[in-house]
């Protein structure tokens, strides 16, 4: 519903606009992030350090004084409801002895209170729940209180759906749209509780039950084909690996041998660390594919990890197997040669970027596709490389590890492996989170690891230099670096938009050490394997998620070299510092990722669009599990009885062609 059928001023109007409100639904789907409680509590109740609302009139002795920094404090006696009190409050040089104030005070003991915030309206005229929302400078809160009110008028137009009966009865949930008043114009505490119960559960059976329609479109069926070939091979085979498999690794990997042994179709997600062993691990279940006959594909996001694997993958396997890599920089002559091989079966594993999910690419019979890093690729991706084979097996590799319970409810068609422990040639990575955006507080420290034949990575969150943002760019950098090194330190550039030629060039001459200081984007976050560059400095670190951040620096302290990775950033706010000191204190990829669950949601972390995991607008999915559990299972009990729940389902089914058309 357009907004312009609600009666609003034309200023209001236009605040709304400009802060993104068109309809009437993104107003009532805007939600308060916390309430003001105003009551009148008796000065018998009151404890240390409780804030309360009292009335009264300001009185001398009144004085008001000059801090340092422009700031004030004034002191006064307050003859009010609740008694005679010494009251202090900060930056409020305007007010007079007389004034007759309703004042919200922190209660220090005795008759000392601190004033937080006052107005000149009667306290009986403000008691309640007040909702305070995130809105934009021009737009306040009372503005948007009063827009509200009006909106609110509008429900029945807007919300049309419900959670069915039997399980808001069930759990003595609100109708959707008392929570939507209760959420913006709270009864009572109890009430918001309830709603916001209400919503998150909504939220959460919405998306468990479009999990479950996607899943039986996507997959159908899930037979496969069991692959045939003889384990000892395999077993006798991994003695001539350059190192033995951690026991962890040996288990993951009995997994796999066993799903692909299996009449199911495989549909396993194996999660580790960077640097964990993945890919010998995947190496591995290719060889098994090959032995009982049939070839596999390995998909990874870019060129330059795909040349890396076919390098990785060719060690790891023994030279019988034929490997091929396909990439789009390839002659048409190179690439019509392997096509031709692929068809004829002269070619047992093809590793590439999604260039293999092309039409024209086509197997002559394709048993197994792993893909690497599977949250870069969209369910319309996989869906496509499923279709490369015969009811392929399907072995997605993440190092964005999540807690087990949360991914067998986010991604309830998968089974999961995962690696936790590391091989002991994987060393810990020193972080230090520098509160400044430049290089000043550690140029020496750069210096000297540079003297000392170290290499460095710069990264930044952006190509080039935009004067709308303050954000560092690959260009603005690689031109200070110029400019602050000493002309010797040989500095070169890589991000998205060079050629993959230039790409290339300049990554083969950092690896060959041409280059000492490689400027970048977050290009390098997967796969990137220089051994020499043990040093990262990470711009604006406050921009990038903590996972990513993790794997970010997972790119240094491969090497003899202990890896040091700065975090720089230039942010005051409090919860960016705090998450970014978390990556300082731990390098344990589980736990950062709960962190990062925790603080922003699924849909961020695993890339929102792709993953088709939505970010929540209410509910979390780290401190909500126990809703998330039980709302997955009630939709698998309303898919079970789709005619019965046909309302619900066609409502999910809309939102679901709506997020594809996104
Ligand atoms: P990722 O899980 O990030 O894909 P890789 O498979 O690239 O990790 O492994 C990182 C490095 O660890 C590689 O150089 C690999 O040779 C080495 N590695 C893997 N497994 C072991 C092991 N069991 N013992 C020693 N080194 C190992
Ligand atoms: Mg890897």
């Amino acid at each position: 519903m357009k907004l312009n059928q609600v009666k609003l001023t034309k200023r209001l109007y236009e605040k709304l606009s400009d802060a993104g409100f068109e309809t009437v639904e993104s107003l009532l789907w805007h939600f308060p992030y916390r309430y003001d409680e105003v009551s009148i509590i008796p000065y018998s109740d009151w404890k240390i350090g409780d804030k309360v609302w009292l009335e009264g009139v300001i009185q001398e002795p009144f004085k008001c004084l000059r801090l340092p920094k422009n700031r004030t404090v004034t002191r006064f006696m307050f003859q009010s409801n609740q008694g005679l009190f010494q009251v202090s409050i900060f930056n409020r040089p305007w007010l007079k002895s007389n004034m007759q104030i309703s004042l919200q005070a922190r209660y220090d003991g005795n008759n000392n209170l601190v004033g937080l915030n006052y107005n000149t309206n009667s306290l009986i005229d403000q008691l309640g729940i007040i909702p305070i929302y995130s809105l934009t400078k021009e737009l306040s809160n009372k503005d948007f209180i009063n827009v509200m009110s009006k909106v609110l008028n509008y429900m029945d137009e807007c919300i049309v759906n419900d959670v069915p009966d039997e399980y808001r009865l069930k759990y003595k949930l609100l109708t959707l749209k008392q929570s939507i008043y209760q959420i913006h114009k709270p009864s009572n505490l109890n009430a918001i509780f309830l709603a916001k119960r209400t919503l998150k559960y909504e939220e959460f059976l919405r998306f468990q039950t479009k999990l479950q329609l996607n899943r039986q479109v996507n997959f159908g069926q899930m037979f496969g084909k069991s692959k045939i070939f003889d384990r000892r091979i395999i077993n006798n085979w991994m003695k001539y690996l350059p190192f033995e498999l951690t026991i962890q690794q040996k288990t993951v990997l009995d997994e796999i041998l066993n799903d692909l042994q299996s009449k199911q179709r495989m549909n396993r997600l194996l999660q580790g660390d960077v640097g964990s062993g993945k890919t010998v691990i995947a190496a591995l279940a290719i060889y098994a594919t090959v032995l009982s006959h049939y070839q596999a594909a390995l998909l990874v996001p870019t060129e330059i990890l795909a040349k890396q694997h076919y390098t990785s993958i060719k060690s790891y396997l023994p030279e019988s197997v034929r490997v091929e890599v396909l990439y789009s920089s390839l002659s048409s002559i190179q690439k019509r040669n392997i096509l031709e091989r692929l068809r004829n079966n002269e070619i047992d594993v093809l590793i590439g970027t999604h260039s293999i999910i092309q039409d024209d690419v086509k197997f002559y019979n394709c048993g197994l596709v792993v893909a690497d890093e599977q949250h870069r690729f969209g369910v319309e991706q996989r869906r496509m490389l499923s279709d490369k084979g015969d009811k392929v097996d399907f072995l997605l590799m993440s190092a964005t590890p999540i807690p087990r319970t949360l991914a067998a409810v986010l991604f309830n068609d998968l089974n999961i492996s995962t690696i936790t422990s590391y091989h002991s040639s994987k060393k810990p990575i020193e972080t230090k989170l520098i509160k400044s955006n430049s290089i000043k507080p550690i140029y020496s420290v750069l210096l000297d690891r540079l003297k000392n034949n170290d290499q460095i990575y710069f990264v930044c969150p952006s190509i080039e230099f935009d004067e709308n943002s303050s954000v560092k760019s690959v260009d603005q950098i690689y031109q200070a670096l110029l400019k602050g090194f000493p002309k010797s330190i040989r500095i070169g550039m890589l991000h998205g938009k060079l050629s993959q030629d230039e790409k290339n060039t300049v990554l083969d001459d950092f690896l060959n050490h041409k280059i000492d200081c490689l400027v970048t984007t977050t290009v390098i976050e997967v796969g990137v394997n220089v051994q020499s560059a043990n040093t990262m400095v990470i711009y604006d670190s406050d921009r990038f998620g903590l996972s990513q951040l993790h794997q970010l620096r997972g790119r240094v302290g491969r090497g003899s070299v202990d890896g040091l990775c700065f975090l720089l950033t230039d942010s005051e706010d409090e919860l960016s510092l705090k998450r970014l000191e978390v990556l300082e204190n731990s390098q344990d990829g589980f736990e950062i990722a709960n962190k990062d669950l925790e603080l922003r949601g699924p849909g961020e972390i695993f890339g929102l669009k792709q993953s088709g995991i939505p970010s929540f607008l209410i509910a979390n999915v780290v401190l909500d599990q126990a809703i998330l559990v039980t709302a997955q299972k009630d939709s698998i009990e309303i898919l079970n009885k789709q005619l019965h729940f046909k309302d619900w389902i066609n409502y999910c089914l809309k939102d679901l062609e709506n997020q594809r058309m996104d």
